[in-house]
Parts: structure tokens; C-alpha cells; sequence
């Protein structure tokens, strides 16, 4: 069995360190030579338009997956005529843009903070007057970390706006004052769907810094409320593999905000933190066998390493390392600002003991 992974960062790298155990072979496409899952198995480097490597790679593989939700559609598609593609390409045309996932969420019911389109800076006027201040603005497509977005906080910094998100296409959405934000990841496999705990996720500059899992004080009525809200999405796609959704939580009430259709940061703590990793329920999902047990294994939490990468011989590793229950993940990525380079897993048994040791990781890595 060999499964081709379009794209070859980080989340691939982790997919096929989860599937290799398993007696599979992984390949992955990628028109970046040298990446994170280039060091666990073999790429064939170009470009996702160029329709015969395409070809080529579809005959050196039983199915195909992604780990990137930008991949063209076209190259899905394309890819699909060859060979099974999971999860199907319909899942890449509603994460790919925001409209479509909004409308989306809108057809199942599935409560998502108020929007208004604009492909035009008279339309950003219109949107501005139509949802009041604040508001947040967002590329439909392409934006990913926060990058795309711009917060407006008074009618006048709407002034230039379609120019300064690049003359895209944009949503205008209602700024939501949420109480925290939430992340559910699931995985169907057939027709069976598990669910993780919700994970409890704290962003800054529009970037992932620190989840927790389970999340903390989680209401039973809220975790059912929220695969109920994802069971509707996944059935409706008729979906196979891992699908991540992003929620906000206000008053005890959730309001969908994204899904990635495919492994995801909230998810990293499940490696060490669950019975089953998100990576390993991907991979067998894929490839439609049973799928593993999603529960948790005690208080997990996992803290983003962004920008610099640790010295392997440095304090700040040896520091982390010492902590108990702690596991180390590096990407094997070059340092440059808001890249994630690697990230931390604490588990522990008691929570206590694991906000202890995620404060002193905190500072040992200046996260
Ligand atoms: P996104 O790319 O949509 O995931 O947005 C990145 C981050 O911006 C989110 O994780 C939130 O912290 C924040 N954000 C996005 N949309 C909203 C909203 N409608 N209201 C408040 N904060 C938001």
C-alpha cells in the first residue's frame, strides 16, 4: 500500500511517521524540493499543474491525500480520473473559500458569525454599513496564519480596504467577542465517525500559540453540540479522512468559524495525548480500515514553536527535554518570522502538574 500525499510539509512528515508502522509506504508531490516530509520519504518535486508528473505519480500510488488545503482543485480532480482521492475534492472547494464555507455551514444549520461578500471597495461600504463596527475582513481565498485579515474598528479604516487586502475578493464578517476558541477534530472512516475531545485553542497575531485538550471546564452538551454540527458537514461531504473544524464559543454557544480538510494544529497533542493520533486515524481512514480509539490519555497541551528554531545543543531544549511527559517536535524547517518550526507536547495526569510545566516551557522556549 502507498499512499501519495499532496504536499509535503510538516503535517505530511507527521503522516507518514504515523503510517509507516502500519506496513505503508508513503510518496508525496510538492513543488518545494527539500521539505519536512522529504525526510521520511520519497517526493517527486513540480508543479501541481503539470498534468503528466501528475499522471506519474497517480500510477505510483494506491490512493491519494492531502496535507495542504490549496492544492487546485484541478490537480484533485485531475488526480481522481487515476486514482482514489481522499478526502474528495468537494471538501477543498468549501475550505479553499470562505464563502463557500460559510454558505456551507449556512445549508446545515450550523450557527457561523454574521457575513457579508464584497468584490469591490462600494461593496466594502455597503458590507461595513449592512454589519456596523467592528468587524474583521478576510481574503476569501488564500489567507492562511492571519495573513489576508484586517480587523476594522471604525467605519473610516474601511477607507482603502479592497486595495489593501489586494483587490480579492473579501468576506466582511461581524467581530466576534467569543469567549474562547475551539477546535473539533473527527475523523470518518465508511460510515463510522470518531470524534476527539474538543481542544481549547489561545492564537496570537493570528497564529496558533498553545492548545489544550481536553479543553478546560468542557460542557458534555457542548461537545455533542459540536459533533453534531461536524457529523452534518461530514455526511453531507460523504467524507473520508480527518476534518478539523474551528469553532468560537460565546456564552456557552458555538459558532463555526473555519474547516481544514485535513490533519490540524489543534490536533499535534493527540501523538502523545490520545490512544490514537489524528495522523494514524488519517491514514487509516484512507485507507477504509477500522478506525483507532480518539480518547484521551490524561491533560495534554501543546505549544507552537514559531519563528526560531531551537540549537539542538542549547539551554532551551535541554530545559524542555527535562521536564517530565514532555515530547519534542522539530521540522527540520529554516528559522524566518511566524514560521512554525516545531512544537512541544506536554501530557500529564493531573492538570495542575501540566499548567506547571507548560509555564516553565513557556519561558524555557520563549514562546
Ligand atoms: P481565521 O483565519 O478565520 O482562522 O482567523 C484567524 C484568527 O482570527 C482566529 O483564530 C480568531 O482568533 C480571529 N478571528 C477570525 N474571525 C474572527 C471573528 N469573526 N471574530 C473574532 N475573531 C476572529
Amino acid at each position: 500500500m502507498v499512499i501519495g500525499v499532496l504536499g509535503a510539509g510538516q503535517l505530511g512528515m507527521m503522516l507518514a511517521l504515523a503510517g509507516i508502522p502500519l506496513g505503508i509506504k508513503f510518496k508525496f508531490f510538492s513543488p518545494a524540493a527539500g521539505s519536512p516530509g522529504s525526510l521520511v520519504a520519497p517526493q517527486l518535486t513540480g508543479s501541481y499543474a503539470d498534468l503528466a508528473l501528475l499522471e506519474q505519480f497517480a500510477a505510483e500510488v494506491d490512493v491519494v491525500t492531502y496535507e495542504f488545503e490549496n492544492v487546485p482543485v484541478e490537480t484533485a480532480l485531475h488526480l481522481a480520473k487515476h486514482v482514489p482521492v481522499y478526502p474528495p475534492p468537494a471538501a477543498l472547494e468549501v475550505s479553499q473559500d470562505r464563502r463557500n464555507e460559510r454558505a456551507l455551514f449556512e445549508r446545515l444549520g450550523i450557527p457561523t458569525p454574521r457575513f457579508v461578500t464584497a468584490s469591490s471597495q462600494d461593496e466594502v461600504e455597503t458590507a461595513v454599513q449592512t454589519l456596523g463596527v467592528p468587524l474583521i475582513a478576510k481574503t476569501r481565498r488564500g489567507g492562511y496564519d492571519g495573513k489576508g485579515q484586517r480587523r476594522i474598528n471604525q467605519p473610516n479604516e474601511a477607507a482603502d480596504l479592497f486595495g489593501a487586502l489586494g483587490g480579492q475578493p473579501l468576506i466582511l464578517e461581524q467581530l466576534v467577542e467569543f469567549d474562547r476558541e475551539l477546535s473539533l477534530v473527527a475523523v470518518r472512516s465508511g460510515s463510522s465517525i470518531a470524534f476527539y475531545p474538543l481542544t481549547e485553542n489561545v492564537h496570537r497575531d493570528g497564529l496558533l500559540r498553545v492548545s489544550r485538550a481536553p479543553a478546560e471546564r468542557l460542557s458534555p452538551a457542548v461537545q455533542k453540540t459540536a459533533e453534531q454540527y461536524v457529523t452534518a458537514i461530514l455526511e453531507d461531504l460523504d467524507y473520508r479522512g480527518v476534518l478539523a473544524v474551528e469553532l468560537f464559543e460565546k456564552d456557552g454557544q458555538l459558532l463555526a468559524n473555519e474547516t481544514a480538510p485535513r490533519v490540524h494544529n489543534s490536533g499535534h497533542w493527540t501523538i502523545e495525548g490520545a490512544a490514537t493520533s489524528q495522523f494514524e486515524n488519517h491514514v487509516r481512514a484512507v485507507c477504509g480500515w477500522p478506525l483507532g480509539s480518539t480518547e484521551s490519555l490524561g491533560f495534554a497541551a501543546m505549544l507552537n514553536l514559531i519563528g526560531d528554531v531551537p540549537s539542538p545543543d542549547g539551554e532551551a531544549l535541554r530545559a524542555a527535554l527535562a521536564e517530565p511527559g514532555v515530547h519534542v517536535h522539530l521540522y527540520h524547517k529554516a528559522a524566518a518570522p511566524g514560521r512554525k518550526v516545531g512544537h512541544v507536547t506536554v501530557v500529564a495526569r493531573e492538570r495542575e502538574a501540566r499548567e506547571q510545566r507548560l509555564e516553565r516551557l513557556t519561558k524555557a522556549l520563549r514562546c
